[in-house]
């Protein structure tokens, strides 16, 4: 029997009243409907805007990440708006950033504030004005992801960073035994780059970096 007001729903059907929970087959809820909100960051243009949109929430959240769906194709699939080939879903941002922010505010009112709204203000901007999405512009798919967790780690190759999510893939005991990916040619154990990488540990679970770390470069 599920938690009646499991990671906020209540507050997110408040906040957001366009939207409704539906039916699922699965462990994973889904919440469709009209999705309204306004956005005017520092700076920048005052945008109010409404989306038909499917989330679907995997059972993992607050430690796995939605999946949005714009319906009606509002934003084109053009490759240039940051939505993916494959299913059509929203590329709200590099997964581990994602993470980051919903292990901050683990409620779907977060999520929805801090990862859709910012991604559905960048597309209505584009929509409305031609310019570029407003934000730190990542470049769509693998390379943006990678660059991003470059940022992140604060490393320097594609190969140190493929190698700090090979290390979030295994125990931390065994992990602390291998060298280090910062290039300090020293034990990961010995080395205050350990402590970045704990900061990640928490966002999800060991499998989850190994599924990543596998897809990430594999195709795109
Ligand atoms: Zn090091």
């Amino acid at each position: 029997m599920r938690n009646k007001n499991e990671f906020g729903i209540r507050e997110f059907l408040k906040d957001y009243p366009g939207m409704s929970l539906v039916p699922s087959r699965g462990s994973s809820l889904v919440l469709e409907g009209v999705f309204s909100f306004s956005g005017m960051p520092k700076n920048k243009l005052s945008i109010t805007d409404s989306y038909q949109i499917r989330i679907t929430v995997p059972e993992k959240f607050p430690r796995a990440i939605p999946t949005v769906v714009e319906t009606v194709r509002k934003i084109p699939l053009d490759g240039e708006h940051h939505v993916n080939n494959s299913d059509g879903s929203l590329c709200l941002g590099s997964p581990l950033r994602l993470l980051q922010k919903i292990y901050e505010n683990p409620s779907l009112v977060g999520f929805s504030e801090n990862c859709l709204v910012p991604y559905l203000y960048g597309a209505s901007h584009k929509l409305q004005t031609g310019e570029d999405f407003p934000f730190g512009e990542l470049r769509h798919g693998d390379k943006g992801i990678i660059d991003d967790y470059l940022v992140l780690f604060g490393l320097k190759t594609a190969d140190q960073m493929k190698q700090a999510l090979l290390l979030l893939g295994i125990k931390e005991r065994i992990a602390n035994k291998k060298t280090c990916p910062c290039g300090c040619g020293q034990r990961l154990g010995k080395c205050s780059f350990r402590q970045k990488l704990n900061r990640y540990r928490k966002l999800a679970s060991r499998s989850w970096f190994r599924d990543h770390q596998a897809k990430l470069g594999a195709g795109k």
